[in-house]
């Protein structure tokens, strides 16, 4: 089921997740809906708070993007990407390994809003997957700013956060443009 992603303006996005105890069947058509979601919109994330539950869950998968490459490591040994998608993430905590790196991002709750993000370009991760089993990885390039991106959604931060300050006033009519129209339907 293809659910709907709510924009910038929508309180929830500033929601910190809660933390997954289990994963129930609930959870798991939850996964699949997500997935579908964001393979509708041709995303590469998608965090709970985007569909309105702030919980610690997000959804990646990088295997459309070919341009812009990504790296991966399985207990010290390179590992192949693709294999690895697509990827839940429960609970994620990362931990950066490397220096900031700039690249551009956007984002399924800010149509039409791209921006030059600086990040560490690798980090650690260690979660649950979908089977509420623990993963650890580590990763770098685009996958490695995705899941930094979507891991800020479980907190509540968004990328216009992580933005420079320039960039950010650049962008600002675009922005009160856009929190003014989600927050005319919410009304509704
Ligand atoms: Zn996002």
């Amino acid at each position: 089921m293809i659910l709907e992603i709510v924009k910038y303006g929508q309180p929830v996005l500033r929601q910190r997740g809660s933390r997954i105890e289990k994963v129930t069947p609930a959870l798991n058509r939850l996964i699949d809906d997500m997935f579908e979601t964001m393979r509708a919109t041709r995303g590469i994330g998608l965090a709970a708070q985007q569909i309105g539950h702030a919980i610690q869950l997000t959804v990646i998968d990088v295997t459309e993007i070919t341009d812009r490459p990504s790296t991966l490591h399985l207990k010290g040994q390179p590992a192949d990407v693709h294999e690895f998608m697509p990827l839940v993430l429960i609970n994620p905590e990362l931990k950066p390994v490397s220096d900031p790196a700039s690249g551009p991002e956007g984002c399924l709750s800010f149509p039409e809003i791209y921006a030059d993000i600086s990040r560490p370009e690798s980090v650690e991760v260690k979660a649950l997957d979908r089977a509420g089993e623990r993963i650890e990885f580590r990763c770098g390039g685009l996958l490695a700013r995705v899941v930094q991106h979507e891991t800020d959604h479980l907190q509540g931060i968004l990328f216009i956060d992580r933005m420079s300050w320039e960039t950010k006033q650049e962008l600002k009519p675009q922005l009160e443009e856009l929190q003014t129209a989600t927050r005319s339907t919410i009304k509704k």
